[in-house]
């Protein structure tokens, strides 16, 4: 009978899904804990005027240090989060955390830094991010014009009208949009033109062979040509080396963030850094 039969087919597989099943549970259990309790922490990488050498913004990024685990990746915590409701909670505390390290970095002496956000397209989806994201502007007196928020393309591959309705009212608030990673997901040119975005993130992948790997070197400035022509700013992800600096800037674009200029840092670090180079990262003779 179906009884049996599920008995038997449990104790077949039992072994290594008792392993990954408890893992699954348990981490869910202590991902829970850590949302509840502040737990997760966020780094800041600063994103770079290519031109000036100047910072322009920062892009805020999650850290879970998980008491017996050690560091767990974004990579992992955060499909973690989207599979289980989760990544409602944990990005209302990303939001306002990001907007309130923002104005300390502000009072620091950096008044026009930008900040950018992750967010996950499940959160497009509906209404919870609106509202976060009125309370976390009241809240902490920011102007919404410093606030983009970064979006991976796939994201009108679900509920396209959901998502399309909450991008344009994002942009009402006045606050930016980003396509992150781009040049990764399915959709590329034709969504682009579709959603109200200001800014198109290029991948790592594309920028991390510069400038010896000729297709990516085409895609690259192909992208950077295609985001001028839509009015798009180009920003280019994973810059680590002033050759791949250069090509950009060649290229004509402007952005950049980088293990070049910096890693994430906690904000009192990325402060002292800021004091340190007058929040400057390119050299003047080498920005020319
Ligand atoms: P992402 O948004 O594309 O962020 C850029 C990732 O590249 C970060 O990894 C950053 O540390 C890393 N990176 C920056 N510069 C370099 C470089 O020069 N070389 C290399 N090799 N890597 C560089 P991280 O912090 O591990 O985050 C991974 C991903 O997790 C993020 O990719 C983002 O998709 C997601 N994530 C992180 N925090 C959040 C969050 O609060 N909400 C959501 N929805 N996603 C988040
Ligand atoms: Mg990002
Ligand atoms: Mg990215
Ligand atoms: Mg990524």
């Amino acid at each position: 009978d179906a009884k049996h039969l599920g008995r038997n087919t449990y104790s077949f597989f039992r072994p290594q899904m008792d392993i990954e099943a408890k893992r699954a549970i348990s981490l869910e259990l202590d991902l829970r804990h850590a949302i509840d309790h502040q737990e997760l922490e966020l780094v800041f990488q600063p994103l770079v005027d290519l031109k000036s050498g100047e910072i322009k913004g920062i892009e805020a990024l999650c850290r879970w240090e998980h008491p017996i685990e050690g560091a767990i990746s974004p990579e992992e915590f955060i499909p973690k989060a989207e599979d289980t409701g989760l990544i409602y909670s944990l990005e209302r505390w990303v939001i306002h955390e990001a907007c309130a390290q923002l104005r300390i970095l502000h009072a620091a002496g950096f008044p026009n830094v930008q900040v950018f956000i992750n967010i996950s397209k499940r959160h497009f989806e509906g209404d919870a991010l609106l509202e976060t994201l009125d309370s976390a502007l009241s809240e902490t007196q920011l102007n919404a014009q410093l606030v983009s928020l970064e979006v991976t393309e796939g994201l009108m591959l679900r509920n396209a009208d959901a998502v399309l309705a909450t991008m344009q009212k994002v942009k009402q608030r006045g606050v930016r949009l980003a396509i992150d990673d781009f040049g990764t997901g399915f959709s590329s040119l034709s969504y682009l033109r579709q959603m109200p975005v200001d800014i198109v993130k290029i991948d790592r992948s594309f920028i991390q062979d510069l400038p010896s790997d000729t297709e990516n070197m085409v895609i690259t400035s192909t992208v950077i040509a295609m985001a001028e022509k839509l009015g798009l700013m180009p920003l280019a992800e994973g810059i680590e080396l002033p050759e791949q600096q250069s090509f950009l800037q060649d290229n004509r674009c402007y952005m950049g963030q980088g293990y070049l200029y910096s890693h994430p840092l906690p904000m009192p670090e990325l402060v002292r850094l800021l004091c340190r180079n007058n929040g400057q990262f390119i050299s003047q003779t080498a920005a020319g």
